[in-house]
């Protein structure tokens, strides 16, 4: 005679599921080789942590962003300086950062080609 298939309850919904890779993750790690969650709750779990690490990640890039700027404003006048290119007479209305890691290294640019920069995708040179 077949076993009946064992059943685990998920700490997480709290509901019964065949314990098998259907509803459970395999996790070799584990006794039973299946996750503690069913296969939603540790998705949604890992869903979240993911979301965490990258709003940590954001944010330190920010506070670097903020960091680079006042450091550029304080040491340069963007209106000392045209956009940077070339054929380009306007005025610089931006520092822009190569790099957040070195403030002090900016490209002075106009508007129109700082947003190319930023949004290479809308091709600002050919208008
Ligand atoms: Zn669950
Ligand atoms: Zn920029
Ligand atoms: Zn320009």
């Amino acid at each position: 005679m077949k076993l009946p298939p064992k059943q685990k309850i998920c700490p997480v919904c709290k509901k019964e599921f065949e314990l098998s890779s259907d509803f459970f993750h395999r996790n070799v790690t584990r006794c039973d080789g299946f996750a503690a969650l069913c296969k939603v709750c540790d998705n949604v779990r890992k869903n979240i942590l993911h979301r965490k690490y990258r709003a940590r990640r954001d944010e330190a890039t920010s506070v670097k962003r903020e960091k680079a700027k006042r450091a550029a404003k304080y040491h340069y006048d963007k209106s000392d300086y045209k956009c940077s290119v070339l054929t380009c007479e306007a005025k610089a209305q931006h520092l822009h950062h190569v790099d957040y890691d070195k403030p002090l290294d900016v490209v002075p640019l106009c508007e129109v080609h700082h947003q190319g920069i930023h949004f290479p995708r809308c091709n600002l040179d050919a208008a």
